[in-house]
Order: C-alpha cells, then sequence, then structure tokens
C-alpha cells in the first residue's frame, strides 16, 4: 500500500513526498480511509507509530476541500487537544510540514509562556487550532477563541491527559463544542476511565488499535543490565564512553534523579541537559532544539517531559530506573526506531525494579536479553536493605514529627507507597 493508494488529494501527497514518506505506516493505512469517510475514531497507539500524520493528513484534506464554503477571516474548524507544550509544539509542526501547499493555517497555544504571541496570532485567524487544555480554557475565558465553528476535534495522549489531571478540563472543553462535528480519540492505553471518556466524545467510533507488541518486538533491540543502585552511574558512563551514539535519551523516574544524573555525568565531562516539569518553558525548550539540532548529545528526561519527544535518530534510549507502570517502558523504548529506523533501548535494573522488570516482560510478551558482561554485576546481597537502628532520641523525635507533612516525610510516603503498589502488582 502507499499513500498514493489512500484516496489523498495532490497538494498532501506532494508534501508527503517532499518529506520521502512513500508508504503509510501501519495506524496511517487503517486510519486515513476510516477518517476521509468522516466516521468517528477510537485510535489505540502511542506516538512513534505515525499517528499525528494519520489524524493530520485528512483533517487537512478536508479542510482544503471546504475552503470555498468559508469567507472572511479564518475560523477555528479544528481543534486539537494534547497534554504537553512539546506535543503541542511537535503536531503543529507536522501539520505545517504536511500542509505546506494547501494554504491552510495553524495556530498553537500552551501554558508556561506569557499569552501575547498566541492571542495576536489567533486575532489573525487560523484553521487549525493545537492546543494544551488549560491554556485553551484560559483563553476561551478571556473571549479570544471560540469553538462554536470546530468540526474535526482530536483528544490526543488521552491517558496521558488523565494522568495529568486534565479530565476536569477535557469535560469543560468539549462541552463548549458543537454536537455536529467529527471526533477522534487516541490513547495508548485503555483503562476503564478512559473507554468511559471515549464513550462521551464518540458517537459509534471505528477502532484502530496498533498494539505496543507490534511497535517494541518489532524494531527497537533491547537489553537489560543487573547493576545495583549505586553502581547505576558508573555503569551509564561507562555505556555512555562505549557507544558514542549520535543521539542518547535517558529516562528518569523522578525529576530530581534527572538533575543529579546531568550533575554525575558532568563530573565525568560529558556535557547532558535535562527536561522535567521544574524546568522553565525556555529551558525545555532550548534543551530539546539543542537535543534535536545534535548540538547536544545526552538528553535526560522524566516521562512526562518526554513523552512524545520526536528526534529523528535518536539510536539509543536508556532507562536509568526502570518504570513501575509497564506501559511507560513501552512509550519510553517506543522514542527510538521511530515509524521505519531500528534502535536500541538499554534498562539498568536493581533488586527492587526485578518485578517491574517481570511485569513489563509480561506486557510485550517478550524476554529482554541480559547483558552480564559488564564492570558492575548486581551482589544482590549489597541490595538487602539493613534495619536503620534509631536511638531513643531520634524515636522520641519521629514521634513529635508524627502529623508533620516535610517534604522530606512526604517523599518517604510516596516511596512506601510504591512499594506497596510494586508488592500489590507483583502478587
Ligand atoms: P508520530 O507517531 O506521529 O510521532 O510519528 C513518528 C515519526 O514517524 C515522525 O518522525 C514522523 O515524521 C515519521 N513518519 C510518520 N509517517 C511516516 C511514514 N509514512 N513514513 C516514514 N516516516 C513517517
Amino acid at each position: 500500500m502507499k499513500f498514493t493508494d489512500l484516496g489523498i488529494i495532490e497538494p498532501i501527497l506532494k508534501a508527503l513526498a517532499d518529506e520521502g514518506y512513500t508508504h503509510p505506516t501501519p495506524i496511517q493505512e487503517q486510519s486515513i480511509p476510516i477518517l476521509l469517510a468522516r466516521k468517528d475514531l477510537l485510535g489505540v497507539a502511542q506516538t512513534g507509530t505515525g499517528k499525528t500524520a494519520a489524524f493530520t493528513i485528512p483533517i487537512l484534506q478536508h479542510l482544503y476541500q471546504s475552503k470555498n464554503d468559508y469567507k472572511g477571516k479564518r475560523k477555528i474548524k479544528s481543534l486539537i487537544v494534547t497534554p504537553t507544550r512539546e506535543l503541542a509544539i511537535q503536531i503543529a509542526e507536522s501539520i505545517t510540514v504536511y500542509g505546506k501547499y494547501t494554504g491552510l493555517k495553524n495556530v498553537v497555544v500552551f501554558g508556561g509562556v506569557k499569552q501575547g504571541t498566541q492571542t495576536n496570532q489567533l486575532r489573525g485567524g487560523t484553521d487549525i487550532l493545537v492546543a494544551t487544555p488549560g491554556r485553551l480554557l484560559d483563553l476561551i475565558s478571556q473571549g479570544f477563541i471560540t469553538l462554536r465553528d470546530v468540526k474535526y476535534f482530536v483528544l490526543d495522549e488521552a491517558d496521558q491527559m488523565l494522568d495529568m489531571g486534565f479530565i476536569h478540563d477535557i469535560k469543560k472543553i468539549i462541552a463548549k463544542l458543537p454536537a455536529k462535528r467529527q471526533s477522534l480519540f487516541f490513547s495508548a492505553t485503555m483503562p476503564a476511565a478512559i473507554v468511559n471518556l471515549s464513550g462521551e466524545i464518540l458517537g459509534n467510533p471505528k477502532k484502530v488499535s496498533i498494539t505496543p507488541k507490534q511497535a517494541t518486538a518489532e524494531k527497537v533491540e533491547q537489553a537489560v543490565y543487573f547493576v545495583s543502585k549505586p553502581n547505576k552511574s558508573k555503569l551509564l558512563i561507562y555505556l555512555l564512553e562505549k557507544n558514542p551514539e549520535a543521539s542518547v535519551l535517558i529516562f528518569s523516574r523522578t525529576k530530581h534523579g534527572a538533575d543529579k544524573i546531568v550533575r554525575i555525568l558532568g563530573k565525568a565531562n560529558i556535557k547532558a541537559a535535562a527536561i522535567h516539569g521544574n524546568k522553565s518553558q525556555g529551558a525545555r525548550q532550548r534543551a530539546l532544539g539543542n537535543f534535536k539540532d545534535g548540538k547536544l548529545t545526552i538528553l535526560i528526561a522524566t516521562d512526562i517531559a518526554a513523552r512524545g519527544i520526536d528526534v529523528e535518530e535518536l539510536s539509543l534510549v536508556v532507562n536509568y530506573d526502570l518504570p513501575n507502570i509497564s506501559e511507560t517502558y513501552v512509550h519510553r523504548i517506543g522514542r527510538t526506531g521511530r515509524a521505519k529506523a531500528s534502535g536500541k533501548a538499554l534498562s539498568f535494573c536493581n533488586t527492587e525494579e526485578k518485578a517491574y522488570l517481570k511485569d513489563i516482560q509480561k506486557l510485550i510478551n517478550q524476554k529482554i536479553p541480559v547483558i552480564t558482561e559488564h564492570p558492575f554485576p548486581l551482589d544482590e546481597n549489597e541490595e538487602i536493605p539493613q534495619p536503620k537502628k534509631q536511638s531513643n532520641n531520634r524515636r522520641k523525635k519521629a514521634k513529635r514529627h508524627v502529623g508533620h507533612t516535610s517534604k522530606e516525610s512526604e517523599s518517604n510516603h510516596k516511596q512506601k507507597n510504591r512499594k506497596t503498589y510494586a508488592k500489590k502488582r507483583r502478587y
């Protein structure tokens, strides 16, 4: 199957050809005909599958074909809502690329920056709006945006929206949309809350599912290293020096952990930058820009900041910490081996994380090969937690602090919860 077999109009085919894309990816092949037939779509797919083009191509085509129906200032006829600024920017960039011969316009709005530039662009009118939920509602309440002309609505990364606490915002947005519209709903996972939400948005949708198994097993070469927590940084330095890859994305479970890795690498004269929620929008964009341009070869990211990062030729993903949610592993390794490229994903696993590894292997239905030949093999005895002795004095002090939520005790509490959760998942 080629793009030319899908009924796509010439101006879009020309833009695809400019990009060197001749054959649709599985999600594109399945979704484009459904969307061109104006049906609602429920897509179970993650980024890295070609999802963005799967939904932007039909929207561009519909808008192009109905261009003459509209006179005067451009109205927002398509709304795409996505959870993070990075994803919003990337989607807008893709629309610009695929739509470059259509004469259609897009604007992107997201929080964390002053609104002036965005409102100026909105004043000029736009056909397509890409937005994160909070800023969208904010600009609607200020009267800069109206959704009354929206005919094509996309909710992207729905599960991530829920994880980030956007459910109420999403419901408010849906309430403002015209009832007569085509709706597209994408999520990487389908827990009950997402199924319910999709039911509120879609009317009798067609379903397309690109399973994680397909996405990972075929293209990404995976391996795991058993290594103690304190030795992870040494193993990382060893591997980075051994693999002078073009670009390496390293995942850390926490923001603090990401900063710590940057500092440790810095001491070893390895230049790296971190992106996470505590960094300013400017710092995140700069680091991401430098990484995309190849000026920076090592980027450390937390899961939320990295979701959807689209870097061509990303050759290596390192899971410095294994995620406790197995689907997250699939998202992470999906950063490499994008579309047709092949990639490599290496994971560090300490004793505590072995349960997570078990869950991940179950999900991907695959045993990840273990690399035993490395200078920092795991000695299980090293990792057995030693019960801390408490002096009488310290015990009294600890008692006095009960009910006091210092940052430290809050994080201990989270840690404990995580462990309980891991245990629950294990049995
Ligand atoms: P996405 O899942 O939308 O983030 O896309 C993943 C990557 O695949 C992006 O870099 C796209 O530009 C690229 N891509 C999308 N469709 C195709 C295609 N049909 N052939 C080759 N690459 C593609």
